[in-house]
Parts: structure tokens; C-alpha cells; sequence
């Protein structure tokens, strides 16, 4: 079998510090019950790691003891959550990664100026949720082109839309596009929502795909960008499955055992489930395992300002947070990689890539 990792997969900038929030957190204030709004990140091990360690997850603020803490997830929060916390008096440190604040400041700003907003995305996700939350008279979320013929638009030259920063970039230029047909004069965001580590992710998949027999990405169903991944490859010609870890990989899959097999992993997903899956299938099938290299990343956030001031308290030093492509090692994969190819020349860290191209364009 010939195993090919995507580089980058896995751990994105923002789920990286939402992780390390919490493990900061408990590491602060040991013996005292940490509270979390919503799943850390949408992934199933990471939670379940984090339930193991005493941290607590709640849906409703009202489940939060008066003045104890409590971590908003990556997916972001609206004011009326923001609000409802200091109502109890609760110590919360918000662990939203900065590209979905950058959608909350949009709203906020456009709202601001009269305009009426469309925000393409999956209209339950939590990020979403908080979103619209920021400006609900302004904003109409829009889930496909079916959508649009219901919007109620009150002046089409004072329309923007925004977007989930996890969606498809496939999907989402559909539905953009159809925008733009029903409404000529609808803006554009300033740069684009969708994030770098989405567009990587899918890039990669999108790039290596067509050459492989199967796809595989490590996530959890409840993960938009993991799902997301499966999509684009079936679009590039591939079937893909999503497995939580190796536990879920069927026999049947491999109907020969010399597959090539494309291994990714959404941005949730913790690597050492990556490595796992390459270990069951290269002792089981035998193999090469290579990494194929399509973007550099190079991201750095901050963390929350609450957090900081908490490390400064206690005299701890404050680490910006940064992702570094995973280590392999034979031990963890099952083999030495075979080969790492270098990105295509040209190619930029995907910090921030500009608006969808115009139709035609
Ligand atoms: Fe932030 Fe993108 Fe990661 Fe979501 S997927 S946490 S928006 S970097």
C-alpha cells in the first residue's frame, strides 16, 4: 500500500490555542472545575481527552456555578452569550479563533453602515450561531442557492455577504455566484472569510486526490472543515471516507491492498490519530508512507487577553501560538517517510487570500 500524508492537514492556528486555552487553564487552576461553552473544537478524542481531565462541558450558562470560569470554544459566541456570562459573574476567557472574530467584526461594521448582510454557512453551526448573533436584524444566512428567492432585501445596492470561514471553497463559490447573478451590486468582504487553514486543507486534497484510490480524513462528523474535506475530494474524482481514528477503518476498503491512499485530517483533529491509522494500515497491508508538501504555513496568534493577564499573576511566561508541521517519526507511522516533496514553487503561506474571482474572470 502506498500511503500519501497532506501537508498541511490537522491542527489549524485557532483550534491549536483553543486546546492550549484550556490546557493552560487547568494547568492555572488545579483542583478547580473548568467550564467550557460548546465542544473545545469539534473533535471527539480532544473532547473526550478533556472530559477525562475534569473539564466540564455545558450548552447553557446557566449550568455555570456564579463566578466560576468558563472558556467560549473556537467557534466564537454572540454578545447575547457574552452578556449572560458577566450577568452571572462568571471569569470567562474567550478562546474564538481571531479569523471568526474577523467575520463578528464585518457584521458589526457593515450592520453599522446600513447594510444588509448575507452570511453563507451551515445555518446551525455554532460559529454562525454567534455571528448572526452579532447584528440579527442585518443578517440573513444563506445555506444554498434555494435560499436566495425567500431573502428579504430591502435595497440590493446596499448589500454585503459574508461567509463561515469552514466552508467549502467549492460550495461556497456556487452560492457566491449565485448571489451575484440575483444581485449584481452585492460587496464582497474585504478578503476572503473562508480561512487559510480551510483553504490549505482543501487545497492539498483538491491537488493530490485525482492520483489516489481512496481519501482519508481524520475528523469527526461534527466537524464542518473535516466533512468539508470528504466533498472536495468525491469532487476531484476520489472516494473518501471520515474516521474519528483507526478503530473506524474497514477491510473493505482495501479490496487489494495495494491502494494508494490519501491521508489527510481536518483541522480538529489531532495528529496522533494521523499517525495511528498509518501504522494499522502499513502493519496490516504492509508499504511506503511519503508526505506530499502543497502550502507553507506560517501562522502565529496570540492568546486571549484574559488568559494572559492570568499568566502574568502567576508569573508565567506568555507563548504565542504556532503550528509546526508534525514530526514523523517510524516509531508513531509505522515507517520512516520515504520522501517529503517541497510545495510548488510560487507558493505562499495562505494568510490571507483575496475575494472569490468574478464570474467568468
Ligand atoms: Fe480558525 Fe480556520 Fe482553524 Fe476555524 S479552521 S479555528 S477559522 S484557523
Amino acid at each position: 500500500m502506498r500511503l500519501i500524508l497532506a501537508n498541511p492537514r490537522g491542527f489549524c492556528a485557532g483550534v491549536r490555542m483553543a486546546i492550549d486555552v484550556v490546557d493552560q487553564v487547568l494547568s492555572l487552576h488545579p483542583g478547580r472545575t473548568i467550564y467550557v461553552f460548546h465542544e473545545i473544537v469539534h473533535n471527539l478524542h480532544v473532547v473526550r481527552r478533556f472530559i477525562d481531565r475534569g473539564v466540564v462541558f455545558i450548552e447553557n450558562l446557566d449550568e455555570v456555578p456564579l463566578g466560576e470560569i468558563v472558556v467560549f470554544s473556537a467557534h466564537g459566541v454572540s454578545p447575547a452569550v457574552r452578556a449572560h456570562a458577566r450577568a452571572r459573574n462568571l471569569t470567562t476567557i474567550d478562546a474564538t479563533c481571531p479569523l471568526v472574530t474577523k467575520v463578528h467584526s464585518e457584521a458589526i461594521r457593515y450592520a453599522g453602515r446600513g447594510y444588509q448582510i448575507l452570511l453563507v454557512g451551515h445555518r446551525n453551526h455554532q460559529e454562525v450561531v454567534g455571528t448572526s448573533g452579532e447584528a440579527p436584524d442585518a443578517i440573513q444566512v444563506v445555506e444554498s442557492p434555494d435560499d436566495i428567492p425567500h431573502l428579504r432585501i430591502d435595497d440590493p445596492d446596499r448589500l454585503i455577504y459574508l461567509t463561515q470561514t469552514t466552508l467549502s471553497t467549492d460550495d461556497a463559490a456556487i452560492i457566491i455566484n449565485a448571489l451575484r447573478k440575483a444581485f449584481p451590486n452585492i460587496k464582497e468582504p474585504p478578503s476572503s472569510d473562508i480561512c487559510y487553514a480551510t483553504t490549505n486543507r482543501q487545497q492539498a486534497v483538491r491537488t493530490i486526490a485525482p492520483e489516489c484510490d481512496l481519501v482519508l480524513v481524520v475528523g469527526s462528523r461534527i466537524s464542518s472543515n473535516s466533512v468539508r474535506l470528504t466533498e472536495i475530494a468525491a469532487n476531484a474524482g476520489a472516494p473518501a471516507r471520515l474516521v474519528d481514528d483507526a478503530a473506524d477503518l474497514r477491510e473493505e476498503w482495501f479490496p487489494t491492498g495495494d491502494e494508494t491512499v490519501l491521508i489527510t485530517a481536518g483541522a480538529s483533529a489531532p495528529e496522533d490519530l494521523v499517525a495511528g491509522i498509518c501504522r494499522t494500515l502499513l502493519d496490516r497491508f504492509g508499504g511506503t508512507l511519503e508526505q506530499r508538501d502543497i502550502v507553507e504555513e506560517d501562522v502565529e496568534f496570540a492568546l486571549p487577553l484574559a488568559l494572559r493577564r492570568m499568566l502574568r499573576d502567576q508569573r508565567r511566561p506568555e507563548t504565542p501560538i504556532r503550528v509546526a508541521p508534525p514530526e514523523i517519526t517510524a516509531d508513531q507511522y509505522g515507517r520512516a517517510v520515504l520522501s517529503v516533496s517541497a510545495p510548488p514553487k510560487g507558493t505562499r503561506p495562505e494568510e490571507d487570500h483575496g475575494p472569490y474571482p468574478t464570474p467568468g474572470a
